[in-house]
């Protein structure tokens, strides 16, 4: 009969300290099936309490913990999970050791997944637009195949004897009376492996590590329309290893911002800048597209252009993503420059305003109002906000920037 500390949690299970892990399971089985909350939903916390015993008594870390030390042992060790606390205090009483909530080695079969390897691929708006055919060349793990990815001979592995597989050692350390303290400690038996491989029958390829670094070349299409943050994947081609399903590389699509282009959606939208001229008496220009097509773009004379304004050019957006002769529109949006000081003699402006259209009738104009002096100011200098609080602080603050007198006020 073995010798435990406390047998609380064989009793929850019906079953002695010394029985073997198919007792056990045989035990869960029978005592989840009756108790479980589908079934018997008066059980309160019967079966979390049995789930939480069978987990411990089938983990041998948590068992062997268990096993000396009772109670505390599970506790100071890190026993279970977030949530645990409850479940303690139902099996063992309201139990007020401060609790470590480590995390339980999940007893997980089957294979383990892989990581994914995840890669930025920086793409220009051109290659968004046209689709482009990239090589990406990049190092990953593979199997070694002189092995078959075991490291040596068949056979040759053995499970480390020290830590039993694991890798770790445990390490348990009295504090004071019923006070313990869990270290985990890499195997030095094994480097943490969990096996050793003599050196006789080691791989000498792979030198017993199982896998081998190799050079991969990835044929990445990037596809017309696709956008910022967009996932290309290559399932499985990630890292290689013994007993793991490889994860995907993932390419996550980095769109470069572009120097006239602005992409919303399948939309373009594109600023240009034309003169007052032009905004009055209508204008042609030449648009180099994304793909390198030319777009003249015409304005009749008679149509005015008000700064700031948009026009649309439809179909000349981007194209859809797997249907790309669909294309979004492409939105221009007009500057007008207008034309600087003293650009023409005061008689020719009365000329010209002859020719423009009629001021509307003059503002009203009181007695008593002040004229005040209406001056420069270099918008592009400095935030409006910051400016006008310095002006109030300081009266004697010089204008004009770094960017000399500019741009005139040109705010309505
Ligand atoms: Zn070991
Ligand atoms: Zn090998």
């Amino acid at each position: 009969m073995a010798s435990v500390a406390d047998t609380k949690l064989y009793d929850i299970l019906g079953v002695s300290p010394s029985a073997s892990e198919n007792e056990l399971k045989k035990a869960y089985r029978k005592l989840a099936k009756e108790y479980h909350p589908d079934k018997n939903p008066n059980a309160g916390d019967k079966f979390k309490e049995i789930s939480f015993a069978y987990e411990v008594l089938t983990n041998p870390e948590k068992k062997e913990l268990y096993d000396r030390y009772g109670e505390q042992g599970l506790r100071e060790g890190g026993g279970g999970g977030a949530g645990m606390e409850d479940i303690f205090s139902h099996i063992f009483g309201g139990g007020l050791f401060g609790f470590m909530g480590g995390q339980g080695r999940s007893q997980n079969g089957g294979r383990r997944r892989g990581e994914d390897m995840v890669h930025p691929l920086k793409v220009s708006l051109e290659d968004l637009y046209n689709g482009k055919t990239t090589k990406l060349q990049l190092s990953k793990n593979v199997l070694c195949s002189a092995c078959n990815g075991q490291g040596g001979k068949t056979g040759a592995v053995q499970k480390c004897n020290v830590c039993r597989g694991r890798g770790v050692r445990i390490m348990i350390r009295q504090l004071a009376p019923g006070m313990v303290q869990q270290m985990q400690t890499v195997c030095t038996d094994c480097n943490g492996e969990g096996e050793v491989i003599s050196d006789r029958d080691r791989c000498k390829v792979c030198e017993g590590k199982k896998v081998l670094k190799q050079m991969k070349v990835l044929e990445v299409h990037v596809d017309k329309g696709m956008r910022h943050g967009q996932k290309i994947t290559f399932s499985g081609e990630s890292d290689q290893s013994p007993n793991t399903d490889p994860g995907d590389i993932v390419l996550v699509l980095q769109e470069r911002e572009h120097e006239m282009f602005r992409r919303d959606g399948n939309d373009l939208y594109v600023t240009q800048t034309i003169e007052l001229v032009e905004a009055l008496c209508g204008f042609q220009f030449c648009l180099t597209h994304l793909d390198g097509r030319q777009l003249l773009i015409k304005y009749p004379p008679g149509k005015v252009i008000q700064p700031g304004c948009m026009r649309v050019v439809r179909g000349e957006g981007m194209p859809q993503y797997r249907n790309p002769f669909e294309k979004g529109d492409l939105f221009i949006k007009f500057d007008v420059q207008f034309p600087q000081n003293s650009w023409i003699s005061p008689e020719r402006l009365r000329e010209l305003e002859e020719l423009l259209p009629a001021r509307e009738e003059t503002p009203v104009i009181s007695d008593d109002a002040e004229e005040v002096e209406l001056e420069d100011f270099d918008m592009t200098d400095g935030s409006w906000g910051s400016h006008r609080r310095e002006v109030y602080n300081d009266s004697s603050d010089e204008e004009g920037g770094p960017h000399g007198p500019g741009v005139q006020c040109a705010h309505q």
